[in-house]
């Protein structure tokens, strides 16, 4: 019988899924806490092809898709896009790699997304790349970047900031529970970042899937 979910598993699947084995993982963090610079750097040294929703959502706007106003207003207001439209982006830049290893940056974003991903890729995160900083330094590195984002006023990141704190966290705590969740402190230089980044990925706990245990909880809160 032909679901909705079996159609998009098919899809994603026809490909990729199942000739290989993909690997996931989820970097998740507030807004400017360093995602997308860290993941150039983990792109370089691990072979995964970095996908970051944000970058995807933008570039359906810039393709003249008919989602294109929608996908805009939600971002121009800080709000989480339906699912739907975000996981057909990642399905479509998965299967079009040619890789299987992924480093979803900035998705999922809340519960709804989290489970609209396992239930249509049928694909569990290795683990999650959490990455922790204060609201005033990520605040501080939003207003300074200048990547010409209309987001990025203090309007929309105090909007951005409401929404990660009351739906991303929770599906980092979801992870954590699971002992997925490994946590850096995002607040120090890149660097410095990135040595704690690479130790992740080269840990002989990683390859052997050694149990982790859970994380003490992030200093945002
Ligand atoms: N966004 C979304 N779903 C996603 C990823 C991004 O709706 O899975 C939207 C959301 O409005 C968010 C914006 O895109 O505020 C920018 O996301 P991005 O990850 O690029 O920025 P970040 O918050 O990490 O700076
Ligand atoms: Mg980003």
């Amino acid at each position: 019988m032909g679901t909705a979910v079996d159609a998009a598993n098919k899809e994603t699947n026809g490909s990729l899924l199942d000739e290989k084995k993909v690997t996931v993982v989820f970097v998740l963090g507030g807004p400017g806490s360093g995602k997308g610079t860290q993941c150039a750097n983990i792109v370089q040294h691990f072979g995964f092809t970095h996908l970051s929703a944000g970058d995807l959502l933008r570039a359906e706007i810039k393709s003249g898709s008919e989602n294109g106003t929608m996908i805009q207003n939600m971002i121009n207001e800080g709000k989480i896009v339906p699912s739907e439209v975000t996981i057909k982006l990642l399905q479509r830049a998965m299967r079009e790699s040619g890789n299987n290893k992924f480093l979803i940056d900035g998705f999922p974003r809340n519960e709804e997304n989290r489970a609209a991903f396992e239930a249509v890729t049928k694909i569990e995160p290795e683990f999650v790349l959490f990455f922790d900083c204060s609201e005033e330094e990520m605040e501080r590195r939003l207003l300074s970047r200048n990547q010409g984002r209309e987001d990025d006023n203090i309007e929309t990141i105090r909007k951005r900031f409401k929404v990660f704190l009351e739906s991303s966290l929770p599906v980092v705590e979801y992870y954590n529970v699971k002992g997925k969740v490994r946590k850096i402190d995002a607040a120090k230089p890149i660097e410095e970042v990135f040595e704690a980044v690479k130790a992740i990925f080269t840990s002989k706990d990683e390859k052997g899937k050694t149990k982790h245990s859970r994380v003490h909880w992030c200093g945002i809160l």
